[in-house]
């Protein structure tokens, strides 16, 4: 998935009449657009994770210091989603702004690089803004993966 489609997606995301969610749900902050194909697997999830850190090392100090929840099987991710309210509404990953959480499915590092890049960088975006707004988290996500494939040296 490009980028291009992702903001398409994110456009409708936008478009779609408010979420009304339960009152145990955590406040939720922006959901990331965009759709795996795979579940996550409990038996590779030191490998989503050694991946979310070497994208993450190369994010600003802001971002780095946020916290990432990588969810490495599918009924915890699927729990999680409707805990916050975000069923149907991503399957990739979810910011929860004001409780500066980021979870993220593991099966996104099931996709290519470029696609779980793309997923970090647009939650990034809302960590770097602290914001919900969607043009501006994938307005930061352009900055950091422009910023990514201009450095030879990625992670230090
Ligand atoms: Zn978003």
């Amino acid at each position: 998935m490009n980028l291009s489609s992702l903001l398409l997606v994110s456009l409708i995301v936008l478009n779609s009449p408010a979420f009304s969610h339960a009152e145990d749900s955590i406040p939720l902050g922006p959901a990331h657009p965009g759709i795996v194909s795979t579940r996550p697997d409990p038996a590779r999830c030191n490998q989503y994770v050694s991946k979310l850190q070497s994208v993450i090392a190369g994010l600003p100090p802001s971002a780095q210091k946020h916290r990432w929840v990588v969810v490495c099987s599918l009924d915890p991710w699927n729990y999680a989603l409707h805990k916050a309210g975000a069923w149907g509404r991503t399957n990739t990953a979810f910011t929860n702004v004001s409780g500066k959480t980021t979870f993220i499915n593991g099966a996104v590092f099931e996709e290519p690089e470029h696609f779980y890049r793309q997923t970090i960088y647009h939650e990034a975006g809302h960590v770097i803004c602290a914001c919900g707004n969607e043009a501006r988290a994938n307005q930061e996500a352009g900055r950091l993966f422009s910023a990514a494939s201009s450095t030879p040296a990625m992670g230090q």
